[in-house]
């Protein structure tokens, strides 16, 4: 399990994130939903070390972090291995083929062998789907396609957790779908996720937990049922699109 307790973030003096604590249950599919501008991202980009709060505990049972501490580099590794990033706009290396995007950081960072990197590379490959798509290059594939590939990148690293940041919003409908697809497939099989996302039904279909977040604080923190089936006032006013 992943607790963040007592987190405090700020940007130019102002609060982003208040105070906030939530725990991320392990083998589950946690979905973040707040309005833009609520701190999700702040929050999720908090868990990997890409932002960095100024006080709070970071704690991951085996390891615990305080963010009000200097981190030396071995405790920064450490928390890293255990998540990967998927982001909105996938962020391929362009000028690397699809294999060597989801190898070269296995590889490099954690010192795997190549060619078990590469089996299981072109394993995640067609599990996807993409099983053809080895050797093109991000730009001969659709947005949906690569992002696919950058879900196979982050599953590579063997991550405990997987961190999605709105994977589909930068994606056409009909790509959206190919996506959303693999990701409930990864949420069935146990896989630990935290996924902030937009799209409601998507929400439903594959959370085992819902946090709302509003104005760097968390309003709600339960089950998908009770968040869709029994809302507050605040809630319905949000799922009705007034945000
Ligand atoms: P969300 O993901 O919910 O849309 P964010 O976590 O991106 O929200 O942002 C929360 C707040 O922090 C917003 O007011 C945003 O403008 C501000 N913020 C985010 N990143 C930065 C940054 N690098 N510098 C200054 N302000 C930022
Ligand atoms: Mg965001």
């Amino acid at each position: 399990m992943i607790s963040v307790k007592n987190i405090v973030k700020k940007y130019d003096g102002k609060e982003v994130l208040k105070d906030l604590s939530v725990d991320f249950p392990s083998g589950k599919t946690t979905v973040i939903l707040g309005p833009s501008g609520s701190g999700k991202s702040t929050l999720l980009r908090s868990l990997d070390l890409l932002v960095r709060p100024e006080s709070g505990i970071l704690d991951f049972g085996d390891i615990k972090l305080d963010y009000s501490q200097p981190v030396s580099k071995k405790l920064s590794f450490d928390i890293r291995k255990k998540t990967s990033m998927v982001f909105q706009n996938w962020n391929l290396f362009p000028n690397l083929t699809v294999l060597q995007n989801i190898t070269t950081a296995p590889i490099t960072v954690l010192k795997r062998p190549k060619q078990e990197t590469e089996e299981k590379a072109r394993k995640l490959l067609e599990q996807v789907g993409l099983g053809e798509y080895a050797d093109r290059f991000p730009s001969q594939l659709s947005g949906g396609q690569q992002q696919r590939i950058s879900i196979c990148r982050a599953l590579a690293m063997n991550p405990e957790y997987v961190l999605l940041d709105e994977p589909t919003s930068a994606l056409d409908p009909e790509l959206e779908t190919q996506v959303l697809l693999i990701l409930e497939e990864l949420s069935k099989m146990g896989q630990s996720m935290i996924i902030v996302t937009h799209n409601m039904e998507f929400a439903r279909s594959v959370a085992d937990k819902i946090v709302f977040v509003e104005d760097g604080d968390i309003l709600f923190d339960d089950t998908p049922d009770k968040f869709f089936n029994h809302p507050t006032t605040r809630i319905k006013d949000f799922l009705s699109g007034i945000t």
